[in-house]
């Protein structure tokens, strides 16, 4: 069985999902999404800049990461970047007309 983590607002109820979890010993030692032929997180670049979007979009607010087991059923209120339900907000979408993308050139 695989873990994986979420990266949570919980102020504006929005969560990032992070791939599976890759643990080292008891720690989680990064996270991986997609199959294991994927680049690694940091090198898939729409995932590197949603993750930098959401510290922006979230500064000061209350954040955190949990494992899938860690959630509880009150997150089922929350909107998921990345997502494929209705109620979910794509990367594209979510990465449309972020100045964070001007910044380099995009
Ligand atoms: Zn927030």
């Amino acid at each position: 069985m695989s873990i994986s983590g979420n990266f949570l607002c919980y102020d504006c109820k929005q969560l990032l999902w992070l791939g599976k979890a890759i643990f080292a010993g008891d720690q989680v030692a990064y996270y991986h999404l997609g199959n294991a032929t994927e680049a690694p997180n940091w090198k898939q670049s729409q995932l590197n800049q949603a993750l930098w979007k959401f510290l922006a979009d979230h500064t000061s607010h209350h954040i955190g990461v949990l494992c899938d087991f860690e959630l509880d059923d009150t997150l089922q209120d929350y909107t998921e970047i990345g997502g494929d339900a209705l109620t979910d907000i794509s990367l594209d979408d979510y990465l449309t007309g972020w100045p964070g993308l001007a910044a380099e050139g995009y």
